[in-house]
């Protein structure tokens, strides 16, 4: 198979996790005899190939991005340290293995865990919050969730609409949450803000975050969409995957095409070439982050899978081209 076939043939089955990571990776580590409908039906598959293909659990260089943050996550899925005067945020945890790899990071940028006041997450799936528990064990730290997502938090996965019944294998260690956040709440610590934009569809509580911070004397929007994508096996049109998850989606493309950020980040790297940007910046600084038009990018390539695969559903053929190159 040619390697663009082969990659984009990679790149359909995992869009769900992560629908750029073509641009980013060749795919070669992902098998080709296997189809979407394979891993839809294999859970374990799924979470095995992704997290092999995508890197989500190979430690990686902490590193400062601009003004309060900084990256503390592994290769292939993203973990945020915001360190203020007044205590830091740790946004999303990764996988239940990641605990002592974000620790790890957060100590090699000089920094105490203990410090963490405050943990918040994009969305209640085992990549992103994986270790919640262990951070909030290790530092003492509150947990605020977005309302529709505090069940599967405090449950371990068991309230997912689309894992829920396979929590043993796709579930993660329950939570306690400490606050309940509701759309457009917003987090004050020291000198930074963040809101938290309720964008369900993905899950029902997902979260985009938005941040405001100020880096070398410059105000900047950083924003982390979230909830825009589907995984394998979710139904988005035709007997849903739960009712309204289509108005969801829409409504959540919408809300994300309404966001004009500065600096635009993800729960997973390659959404926005996590390697390239620390390169660039070890020269360039905070201006290699700066990237408005691949955000624009990354939310019209979210919204046309999704309706292509609402098209699908609904049997509405879709050209070849068209899957060719989303
Ligand atoms: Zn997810």
């Amino acid at each position: 198979m040619h390697a663009t076939m082969k990659a984009a043939r990679a790149h359909n089955l995992l869009a769900a996790f992560a629908v750029s990571w073509v641009s980013t990776s060749n795919g070669q580590e992902v098998p080709t005899n296997i189809t979407k409908e394979d891993l839809a039906k294999d859970n374990k598959l799924f979470l095995r190939l992704a997290g092999k293909a995508l890197k989500w659990e190979e430690p990686e260089e902490p590193v400062k991005i601009a003004g309060p943050l900084h990256f503390v996550g592994t290769k292939g899925l993203g973990s945020y340290l915001f360190v203020t005067s007044e205590g830091n945020i740790l946004f999303n945890t990764g996988m239940p293995s990641s605990g002592p790899m974000i620790v790890d990071s957060i100590k090699k940028l000089g920094f105490k865990p203990e410090d963490t006041k405050l943990l918040i997450n994009g969305h209640a799936h085992s990549d992103h919050a994986g270790a919640l528990a262990y951070l909030k064990e290790l530092t003492g730290a509150q947990v605020a969730i977005m309302r529709e997502d505090v069940q599967a938090i405090e449950d371990g996965g068991k309230d997912d609409f689309h894992y829920g019944w396979d929590w043993k294998v796709m579930g993660f260690p329950p939570c306690k949450v400490d606050r309940i956040l509701r759309d457009g709440d917003t987090v004050i610590m020291g000198e930074v803000r963040l809101t938290a934009h309720h964008t369900p569809g993905h899950t029902r509580g997902a979260t985009t975050w938005v941040a405001n911070i100020v880096a070398d004397g410059r105000s900047l929007t950083v924003a982390w969409p979230d909830g825009g994508g589907f995984n394998p096996g979710y139904r988005v049109a035709k007997n849903p995957s739960y009712p309204g998850i289509t108005e969801d989606y829409r409504r959540t493309h919408h809300r994300l095409e309404m966001l004009k950020p500065d600096i635009f980040l993800g729960s997973h790297c390659e959404w926005f070439g996590l390697e390239e940007k620390k390169q660039r910046a070890a020269t360039e600084g905070v201006k290699a982050w700066i990237n408005s038009e691949e955000y624009r990018r990354f939310v019209a390539r979210q919204k046309r899978a999704f309706e292509d695969q609402a098209d699908r559903e609904m049997g509405v053929p879709a050209p070849m081209e068209k899957q060719m190159t989303k």
